[in-house]
């Protein structure tokens, strides 16, 4: 469906359901919604999945911090979480194959007192998982360590523990849920900001919404509001005049490490001792070392940048490890996110906040915040069930536990993909079966976007006609991953980029130089050069 079309729908129909915010929940409630047979719309005021959802670490995990914290604090709770978070990992992996793998991680360990400490630990958490786990955790020696991850340093290193996660790609698996969520019926649109909610008298009757690439203001007509809008939960709220925060906000910064000298290791690195008591990630990413995260206050922006401190915070830890200790010349990208915690008045730092969701309604106003990635179908779930109670729907029940995600654009004719040409390898795991497709559009669009990367000129045609791409970044970002892996490489890819938009979306010279502007004026204010 085109923009224009999806746009009549929102503004003529009337639904059961408005979801604002195009991340995890939101497009993991509109799938729910509309698999249970309600009338569902969504928007999301910047690109789907450009606020927290594609900043994460891209972990499937059930949170083996969480499992510390819980044992060290025989916090029942915490432990219900992390068998919660395992059960959902399973689910994940089997309903988005394509788009989520089983990681090895390892935690390397330095004193001889931590191999039972960490390994009792890791064995708990395959237990927790009953019966669904991704493999066996176990001790490795130092030796067999090193093989994994050559450039560790080798002082002092005992061995090292491992055990299994899964990683995804964050920012496709919420294109694939939408996709999924609109051949279920959904109408979901990006870079429209909800400016105001309607009511008619105490009741919701819907919101006013500012279409924000051609400044049109509109209405859409709805009989619940559902606030999927992660850190900007309570600012959404204060529209409606609430004022009490749930939510607090911490930054959490990823660097990308130089791959000739870094490359990407056979194993992630689950650190476990840091000067903050956290936990830090060293993970092979994209062909890439990916290393995260901070865990600082953070104020709610639209777009998040990383500061010198964090930066150095993540450098810092890294000197210890590995050899050669990394320097800032070896960062080849930065990137913040921001993450949606549940206030708690008990604790007292972030890191030490309770990563579980929550649901709150008032009059009509279904706020829902918190959570994890890896527990979007959950929340998703739990916050359909709430509103449909609320309202006195009667929906179908929900299908999400056990529902493949695709990922595949509505309306589409599937061919097998011709293995001998691309990198069938990347098509298939970004587009699954639509890899064919991409494929049959390197007739129109041939060659890479850049040398160094598997990125294809197809994938920006594929990205306007089929994702939703509006922008040079919705595309170089999201669609694609460039920008979080390559700061230089995405500036130079961008001429191209904005070559082929041009022509596909029709941009006049004065448009597509406007396009080109912004978006190196935004790469530069994201980048490692303007760290204030
Ligand atoms: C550094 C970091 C690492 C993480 N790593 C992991 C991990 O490895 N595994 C894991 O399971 N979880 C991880 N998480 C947590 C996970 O990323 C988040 O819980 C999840 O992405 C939150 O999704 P969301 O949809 O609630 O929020 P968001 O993705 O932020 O989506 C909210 C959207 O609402 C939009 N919006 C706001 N106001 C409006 C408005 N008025 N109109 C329209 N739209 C609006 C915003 O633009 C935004 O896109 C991590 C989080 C961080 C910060």
């Amino acid at each position: 469906m085109q923009r224009s079309e999806m746009l009549e729908s929102l503004k003529s129909d009337e639904y059961d359901l408005l979801i604002v915010g195009g991340g995890a929940t939101g497009a993991g409630i509109a799938l729910d919604a509309a698999g249970r047979g309600l009338k569902v719309a969504l928007v999301e005021q910047n690109d789907f999945s450009e606020g927290t959802s594609s900043r994460s670490s891209k972990l499937v995990h059930g949170g083996v911090r969480y499992l510390e914290a819980a044992v060290k604090r025989f916090d029942l709770e915490q432990l219900r979480l992390v068998y919660e978070g395992l059960l959902e990992r399973r689910r994940f992996l089997n309903n988005a194959p394509h788009l989520s793998r089983r990681l090895a991680l390892m935690s390397p360990i330095y004193r001889l007192w931590q191999i039972p400490y960490l390994w009792v630990g890791l064995i708990l958490y395959d237990l927790l998982s009953l019966g669904r786990g991704l493999g066996a955790s176990g001790f490795m020696s130092a030796k067999h360590t090193l093989a994994k991850v050559p450039f560790l340093n080798r002082s002092r290193l005992t061995g090292g523990v491992q055990y299994f996660d899964g990683q995804f790609n964050d920012a496709r698996m919420v294109i694939a849920l939408v996709h999924e969520a609109m051949r279920s019926g959904a109408r979901c649109l990006n870079h429209c900001e909800v400016t105001r909610i309607n009511r008619d008298g105490h009741e919701i009757a819907g919101a006013s919404v500012k279409d924000r690439l051609s400044g049109e203001n509109f209405e859409i007509k709805a009989r619940t509001l559902v606030n999927a809008t992660g850190p900007f939960c309570d600012l959404f709220r204060s529209l409606d005049g609430a004022a009490k925060p749930l939510l607090q906000t911490s930054s959490g910064v990823h660097i990308v490490l130089d791959r000739h000298k870094y490359p990407p290791p056979e194993v992630g690195l689950l650190i476990s001792e840091t000067e903050d008591d956290r936990v830090l990630f060293l993970l092979p990413w994209e062909d890439h070392c990916l290393v995260g995260t901070t865990d600082l206050p953070a104020q709610i922006t639209e777009s998040p940048c990383a500061t010198t401190g964090e930066v150095e915070y993540l450098l810092r830890h890294l000197g210890t490890l590995l050899d050669p200790p990394p320097q800032r010349e070896d960062i080849r990208a930065c990137w913040s996110g921001l993450r949606p915690l549940v206030q708690d008045p008990e604790t007292k730092g972030s890191s030490q906040l309770r990563r579980d969701f929550l649901i709150k309604e008032e009059q009509g106003l279904f706020s829902i915040a918190g959570g994890k990635w890896t527990s979007y179908r959950r929340m998703a779930e739990k916050l359909v069930d709430r509103v449909t109670a609320v309202r006195k729907l009667k929906p179908l029940p929900c299908r999400t536990k056990r529902q493949p995600i695709t990922g595949l654009p509505a309306g589409v004719v599937l061919k097998p993909l011709a293995k001998q040409t691309l990198d069938v390898a990347h098509l298939q795991n970004f587009y699954g079966e639509a890899a064919s497709l991409v494929a049959e559009m390197t007739a129109e669009a041939e060659g890479r976007l850049h040398p160094e990367f598997p990125y294809l000129q197809a994938e920006v045609l594929f990205a306007v006609r089929y994702e939703f791409a509006c922008k040079p970044l919705d595309v170089l970002t999201r669609r694609l991953p460039l920008a979080l892996l390559d700061y230089q490489a995405t500036l130079d890819a961008l001429p191209l980029t904005v070559q082929i938009m041009t022509a596909e979306m029709g941009w006049d010279e004065e448009l597509a130089f406007a396009m080109l502007e912004e978006t190196r004026r935004r790469l530069h204010r994201e980048s490692l050069a303007e760290l204030s």
